[in-house]
């Protein structure tokens, strides 16, 4: 049955499923109570509740609470805090004197384990803003489970706002605050799903593969381990890539794997040199059963409490993402499009466009920012446009302002014919306050500036307090058709693969791959989720011949790296083809963090260090000499 098919089947299932797991819990909830029951056992240290969930139909019971110490007040009130919540504990009069020995100077987070019994709180005492807010805790027994130092490196408070590098050096602090412990039970429920639709409904296998590895031909951003045999290293993978398509020869036709994976990209501010991939592989499947499966997966996984997403997801050619928003991972939330304005100065003779006019693939483009004038300084202009620019030298980017009277101002065009700036004013629909880039060069280069500005002007905008882009919307986008090699990244002549080399050409361009290689579209596909790839894959070449001459012919590669890969597609190897999601990058989006790092355990610092643990640290000489290493500082 096709996947599209067994939609309608899949959701009674999800439902029943959830109907039996909610069972489940029930009972699970009921065994925790019973297990508590023995409150007054010192060494045992189960609770009857969390400090979230006590409620004025349990007054008069008996609970044992257990938590931290979050506050506490003239020895009488304390305040016990869990993930799931605050309670408040009330010190009886009478008790008073035996237990302000345990509390007095008791610092806030330590470890508490009371027995006591609830009641509600006294009329015009109750807290609407906390859920147990009704009631409070008499203390029979208060147990000190373990005393903290009284000189914590911050407080466990969510608005308290503390530098990242002491939240990380201090990790097992900053996880207890609530952000992070949302972040990652999010996270868990998410990928607890994702395995339930995978493994349960969809019968993929869950398959573990190598992370010591060998390198990658062309893979020059791999963490290379040092092995006992003198000169011999092994590489930690990028991505379990070979490791699935070699189990699609080994029949798992269903694979999957929540994988641990390992870039060494330098400092990148929003990277990590570790990161989890769901990762999928399917045999006998082609790109739109993978897009279909995609979607299916992230609907099944979504939070209930994030709203609805609708399938399918938009689709978008990487032809048209690239000419229309200057990138190809386009944030659609934004309505400004790139327009080309190339005909309006054909005939002109303003010498920025006119030398790149006329010239193969030379374009001007336009990108029109309503109200940016009216909050930006010609200073924050510049600096977009400086930043805009990196990397790229051959583009020309000027800015044109609309005055009060809606009319383009700027030197570059004040020669322009009355009537051809009246045509430019209707074509980029201008208004008062609005300002527009015009950016002159080669190929996808205007457009790419164009891109970067659209994104920095809505940040900036955003910055100043002005609502640009909907925080709670999520906008899915495929991006697809993609060429299968670029020019290489590093300006060297030649070519490199779009997304790497195993990827197959569109079946319509197999034949000018020995061409006209740079015209070769592919079987690649991209899901974009508010303007980040949140995922990508393709279908895999499976002929060894075909990919053998990508790699020697094409990318200019050492074969013999891959010389397994390529006696394992000899071998009877199915057509296949996968995906993998990025989880950190996805659940970020979806948390509304800034930063991966926020729903992350135990992340790196932006340059690729634990401040916690101080990794990566100095080996022993004995270790040195086992791995035959020497150091040059
Ligand atoms: N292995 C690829 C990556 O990490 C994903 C894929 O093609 O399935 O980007």
């Amino acid at each position: 049955m096709s996947l599209g098919g067994c939609k309608q089947i899949i959701f009674a299932v999800r439902h029943l499923k959830q109907r039996l797991l909610c069972c489940r819990k029930i009972c699970f909830n009921n065994l925790r109570f019973i297990s508590t029951i023995t409150p007054d056992k010192v060494s045992y240290t189960a609770r009857s509740h969390t400090c979230g969930e006590l409620r004025l139909p349990d007054v008069k019971k008996d609970v044992v609470l257990c938590g931290w110490l979050q506050y506490e007040r003239f020895g009488l009130f304390l305040l016990l805090r869990d993930w799931h919540g605050m309670t408040q504990l009330v010190i009886p009069e009478d008790q008073k004197d035996v237990m302000s020995e345990k509390i007095t100077n008791l610092p806030f987070e330590s470890v508490l384990r009371v027995h006591g019994c609830v009641r509600a709180r006294p009329e015009g005492q109750t807290n609407e803003k906390m859920n147990t807010g009704e009631i409070e805790v008499v203390v029979k027994d208060l147990h000190i489970l373990n005393r903290c130092t009284p000189r914590l490196p911050f407080e466990i408070k969510d608005f308290f706002k503390v530098k990242e590098l002491l939240r990380m050096q201090y990790r097992y602090l900053d996880i207890r605050r609530h952000e992070l412990q949302r972040n990652l039970r999010l996270r868990s429920k998410m990928v607890m799903k994702m395995r339930q639709f995978l493994s349960e409904l969809h019968e993929f296998v869950e398959v573990e593969t190598p992370t010591l590895f060998r390198k990658t031909p062309g893979g020059a951003k791999e963490f290379v381990v040092p092995s006992r045999y003198a000169g011999k290293f092994y590489s930690l993978p990028q991505s379990p890539q070979q490791f699935k398509q070699l189990l699609m020869v080994g029949g798992i036709d269903r694979y999957y794997q929540i994988a641990r994976c390992y870039r060494d990209e330098g400092a990148k501010p929003d990277r990590q040199p570790e990161f989890t991939q769901v990762d999928i592989e399917m045999s006998f499947v082609d790109q739109e059963g993978i897009m279909r499966l995609t979607e299916e997966l992230v609907s099944w996984a979504w939070p209930e409490e994030k709203g609805v997403i609708s399938l399918p997801f938009r689709r978008m050619t990487y032809q048209e993402a690239m000419t229309k928003y200057g990138s190809d991972k386009p944030d659609t939330r934004l309505d400004m499009l790139i327009q080309d304005v190339s005909d309006m100065f054909k005939d002109t003779n303003i010498e920025m466009f006119h030398k790149v006019l006329g010239k193969d693939s030379g374009s001007v483009q336009a990108l029109r920012v309503p109200g940016f004038w009216k909050h930006c300084s010609n200073k924050d202009i510049e600096s977009l446009i400086t930043s805009a620019k990196k990397g790229i030298s051959d583009v020309n980017v000027v800015v044109l302002k609309i005055k009060d009277d809606a009319s383009l101002q700027s030197g570059v065009i004040k020669n322009m014919e009355e009537s051809g700036r009246k045509q430019l004013e209707k074509r980029l629909e201008i208004s008062d306050g609005d300002l527009v880039f015009m950016a002159a060069g080669f190929a996808f280069d205007p457009h790419t500036i164009l891109g970067r500005l659209r994104l920095s002007c809505a940040d900036l905008l955003e910055s100043k307090g002005l609502e640009v882009r909907d925080k709670s919307r999520f906008d899915f986008l495929w991006v697809h058709e993609f060429p299968l090699f670029l020019p290489r990244e590093d300006g060297a002549d030649g070519l490199e693969s779009a997304h790497h080399p195993f990827t197959a050409p569109h079946p319509d361009d197999v034949d000018v791959i020995y061409t006209h290689p740079e015209m070769v579209r592919s079987q690649h596909y991209d899901l974009v989720l508010n303007g980040n790839e949140i995922g990508g894959g393709s279908i895999r070449i499976h002929n060894s011949d075909l990919q053998r001459y990508v790699i020697e012919n094409i990318l200019k590669e050492n074969a013999e790296e891959l010389e397994h890969l390529l006696e394992a597609l000899d071998s009877g190897c199915p057509p296949h083809g996968g995906i993998a999601l990025g989880l950190d990058r996805f659940l970020a989006v979806i948390c509304g963090s800034n930063s991966i790092r926020d729903v992350i355990a135990f992340p790196k610092s932006h340059d690729g260090k634990d401040p916690m643990s101080k990794a990566p640290a100095d080996i022993s000489q004995d270790d040195m000499d086992r791995y035959h290493i020497s150091v040059t500082r």
